[in-house]
Protein backbone atom coordinates (compact mmCIF):
# COMPACT_ATOMS: atom_id res chain seq x y z
CA UNK A 1 0.00 0.00 0.00
CA UNK A 2 1.14 3.54 -0.81
CA UNK A 3 2.36 5.43 2.18
CA UNK A 4 0.45 7.98 4.15
CA UNK A 5 1.80 11.28 3.36
CA UNK A 6 1.47 13.95 5.93
CA UNK A 7 0.91 17.31 4.83
CA UNK A 8 2.43 19.91 6.86
CA UNK A 9 0.84 23.34 7.33
CA UNK A 10 3.19 25.70 8.64
CA UNK A 11 1.28 27.81 10.30
CA UNK A 12 2.04 30.91 8.60
CA UNK A 13 0.40 34.25 10.02
CA UNK A 14 -1.71 35.48 6.76
CA UNK A 15 -0.37 38.91 6.01
CA UNK A 16 -3.34 40.86 5.74
CA UNK A 17 -3.19 44.84 5.64
CA UNK A 18 -2.06 44.70 9.07
CA UNK A 19 1.53 44.59 7.80
CA UNK A 20 4.13 46.01 10.63
CA UNK A 21 6.38 48.29 8.45
CA UNK A 22 3.65 50.43 7.19
CA UNK A 23 1.64 53.08 8.48
CA UNK A 24 -1.82 54.42 7.88
CA UNK A 25 -1.61 57.93 6.22
CA UNK A 26 -3.54 60.27 8.12
CA UNK A 27 -4.61 62.36 4.36
CA UNK A 28 -6.39 59.13 2.97
CA UNK A 29 -5.97 56.73 5.11
CA UNK A 30 -4.29 53.86 3.25
CA UNK A 31 -1.09 52.19 4.62
CA UNK A 32 1.99 53.59 3.62
CA UNK A 33 5.18 52.77 3.88
CA UNK A 34 7.01 53.70 7.58
CA UNK A 35 9.65 55.23 6.07
CA UNK A 36 8.22 56.96 3.00
CA UNK A 37 9.12 60.45 3.08
CA UNK A 38 5.43 61.39 1.88
CA UNK A 39 2.10 59.44 1.15
CA UNK A 40 2.13 57.84 -2.72
CA UNK A 41 -1.41 58.04 -2.45
CA UNK A 42 -1.23 61.84 -1.80
CA UNK A 43 1.62 63.17 -2.87
CA UNK A 44 1.95 60.52 -6.20
CA UNK A 45 5.39 58.58 -6.74
CA UNK A 46 6.83 61.84 -6.78
CA UNK A 47 6.14 64.19 -3.64
CA UNK A 48 6.73 67.18 -6.35
CA UNK A 49 3.88 66.92 -8.82
CA UNK A 50 1.73 66.27 -5.25
CA UNK A 51 2.60 69.35 -4.05
CA UNK A 52 1.86 71.19 -7.21
CA UNK A 53 -1.44 69.30 -7.57
CA UNK A 54 -2.17 70.26 -3.88
CA UNK A 55 -0.80 73.95 -4.67
CA UNK A 56 -3.10 74.38 -7.96
CA UNK A 57 -6.10 73.08 -6.33
CA UNK A 58 -5.74 75.51 -3.19
CA UNK A 59 -4.77 78.33 -5.55
CA UNK A 60 -7.78 77.19 -8.15
CA UNK A 61 -9.92 77.47 -4.78
CA UNK A 62 -8.89 80.62 -4.00
CA UNK A 63 -8.96 81.68 -7.38
CA UNK A 64 -12.66 80.96 -7.88
CA UNK A 65 -13.46 82.82 -4.78
CA UNK A 66 -11.84 85.44 -5.92
CA UNK A 67 -13.31 85.42 -9.39
CA UNK A 68 -17.03 84.83 -7.95
CA UNK A 69 -16.31 87.83 -5.95
CA UNK A 70 -15.23 90.03 -8.73
CA UNK A 71 -17.79 88.88 -10.81
CA UNK A 72 -20.47 89.79 -7.80
CA UNK A 73 -18.42 93.52 -7.94
CA UNK A 74 -18.95 93.53 -11.56
CA UNK A 75 -22.29 92.73 -11.86
CA UNK A 76 -23.18 94.94 -9.45
CA UNK A 77 -21.46 98.23 -11.00
CA UNK A 78 -23.26 96.98 -14.23
CA UNK A 79 -26.25 95.82 -13.36
CA UNK A 80 -28.32 92.68 -13.32
CA UNK A 81 -29.15 93.59 -17.12
CA UNK A 82 -25.55 93.54 -18.60
CA UNK A 83 -24.47 90.62 -16.24
CA UNK A 84 -25.08 87.74 -18.44
CA UNK A 85 -24.47 83.70 -17.43
CA UNK A 86 -21.10 84.59 -20.41
CA UNK A 87 -19.18 87.18 -18.85
CA UNK A 88 -20.06 86.11 -14.87
CA UNK A 89 -18.59 82.94 -15.52
CA UNK A 90 -15.83 84.04 -17.88
CA UNK A 91 -14.62 85.92 -14.80
CA UNK A 92 -14.64 82.82 -12.38
CA UNK A 93 -13.11 80.59 -14.70
CA UNK A 94 -10.53 83.03 -15.14
CA UNK A 95 -9.68 83.75 -11.99
CA UNK A 96 -10.12 79.77 -11.19
CA UNK A 97 -7.07 78.85 -13.97
CA UNK A 98 -5.19 81.95 -12.52
CA UNK A 99 -5.54 80.75 -9.01
CA UNK A 100 -4.52 77.11 -10.26
CA UNK A 101 -1.30 78.35 -12.11
CA UNK A 102 -0.49 80.70 -9.65
CA UNK A 103 -0.75 77.82 -6.65
CA UNK A 104 1.52 75.30 -8.70
CA UNK A 105 4.01 77.70 -9.92
CA UNK A 106 4.10 78.86 -6.30
CA UNK A 107 4.38 75.51 -4.89
CA UNK A 108 6.30 74.23 -7.65
CA UNK A 109 9.25 76.97 -6.74
CA UNK A 110 9.06 76.63 -2.73
ZN1 LIG B 1 -2.16 59.72 1.92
Amino acid sequence: MAAAEKTISNGEPAASDALPDTVVCPGCEQSIAKDAPHCPYCCGEDGRLGAAKRGAFIGGVFGLLGGALLAAIWSSIVGPAQATWGPVLSIVVAGALTGMIVGAVRSRAG
